[in-house]
């Protein structure tokens, strides 16, 4: 029976305004998703709201959980990378910390490439410290070699492709037939590929991981995660720990990244192709020692990359020559105009970042003397932003 309360015909102003009943008006058509903003999600009864099942994802219960809103980005992200379901988080780092959460507890060990996402490491090494895990550091070219690391009580594999400073790819398919024999959870951060580039759930990966914060939002003006997987057990282990966590988003944000995501193929395309015009140039030039961008054949795990991969997008690095100091090469990063200096890539605008990468390892040696430069390249014109760099060249680095 649907409840029937009594209600007077007749409201003062102030109760009407709170408590109208909102028709969308019949034959309204458009492009847009709707943005269904909630906390309370109002139940037609008492039943019903009791009947609410936590693991029905059809199901509303609470605006934390989904939205509308949401629940439509997570179905078109998951679509992209040929999975079955998604959860969104507030930032890529807080999809990385959900799946820790979701995954694994006290006593476990897990395994991060060694060139890892650099909060990744620091969030493992807390873990570590302060919550009765144990952390191995692996050389991400190991392939199928991981499985002399393995341990009873191994229970996560990270990995990242590429390593998004150094660029390393590593053989996914090896390391997740290691995993999969040993019944391991194989979690990516896929977010250099944006799911457009590497398909992680054809290479037997269990959870992709993206930072939305990147090409998904494209604009440098939101922080969004998302968790992806084709496994319907692991996705609800993660909304658990999501649930548990408190972790939601908003339904506003949701709907940029719903605006920005169909041009997202395009402006892939368009940064990867600029980028491999200004990587090209780039190994012409003395000052360069190496140039790291997957799609070059001296890029370590480029066959894994022309195997698995198809594109590369817009981010690339450069080792200086060891004839430049840090500090020449500091004032080189600061001699650019249309480069900026900032955190997080992804959007329209160039960005440019100095690394010291010893300082960033512990198991892996780093073959380079000079300083590593983290491009990302933008959408504007690319003529102008190699003049860019050529002009910082020639005023900074001189021998
Ligand atoms: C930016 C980034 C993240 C984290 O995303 P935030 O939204 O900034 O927390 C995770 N992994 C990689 C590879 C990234 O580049």
């Amino acid at each position: 029976m649907p409840r029937t309360p009594n209600r007077p015909a007749i409201l003062a102003p102030q109760t009407a305004l709170l408590h109208h009943e909102d028709q969308i008006t019949p034959g309204f058509s458009a492009f847009v998703t709707p943005v269904t903003r909630a906390s309370t999600v109002v139940f037609p009864d008492l039943a019903a709201m009791r009947a609410v099942k936590w693991n029905d994802d059809s199901q509303w219960r609470y605006g934390l959980h989904a939205t509308p809103t949401s629940l439509i980005l997570a179905q078109r992200l998951a679509t992209i990378e040929g999975g079955q379901h998604a959860l969104l988080q507030p930032s890529g780092l807080s999809s990385i910390v959900n799946v820790y959460f979701g995954i694994v507890r006290q006593g476990d060990d897990v395994l991060i490439p060694d060139n890892a996402y650099g909060p990744n490491r620091e969030l493992g090494d807390w873990l570590t410290r302060d919550f009765g895990l144990t952390v191995q550091y692996y050389d991400p070219l190991i392939g199928a070699g991981i499985e002399a690391l393995i341990k009873p009580n191994t229970k996560l594999i990270w990995l990242e492709a590429p390593g998004s400073v150094t660029m390393e790819i590593p053989d996914v398919a090896a390391i997740t037939a290691v995993a999969r024999r040993h019944g391991i959870v194989t979690a990516i951060d896929n977010t250099y590929s944006a799911g457009l580039a590497f398909k992680p759930f054809e290479h037997g990966v269990d959870i992709s991981v993206q930072a939305l914060t990147k090409y998904q939002s494209g604009a440098s003006d939101l922080l969004m995660g998302a968790t992806i997987t084709a496994d319907a057990a692991i996705h609800f282990r993660l909304k658990r720990a999501r649930m548990t966590m408190g972790i939601g988003v908003s339904a506003d944000d949701c709907s940029l990244v719903l605006r920005s995501l169909p041009s997202m193929k395009v402006r892939f395309e368009a940064h990867d192709a600029a980028a491999m015009t200004l990587a090209r140039w780039l190994k012409s030039r003395a000052e360069i020692a190496a140039v790291l961008h997957p799609a070059f054949e001296d890029c370590p795990g480029h066959a894994q990359w022309k195997r698995d991969f198809t594109g590369a997008g817009g981010l690339f690095s450069v080792v200086f020559d060891a004839a430049y100091s840090p500090a020449q090469v500091d004032a080189f990063v600061e001699g650019l105009a249309w480069f900026k200096i900032g955190w997080s890539w992804g959007g329209m605008h160039s960005l440019a970042m100095p690394y010291n990468i010893r300082e960033m390892r512990s198991a892996t040696a780093w073959p380079y003397e000079g300083t590593l430069v983290r491009f990302f390249v933008g959408l504007e014109d690319v003529g102008d932003l190699q003049a860019d760099i050529e002009q910082s060249l020639t005023t900074h680095l001189v021998a």
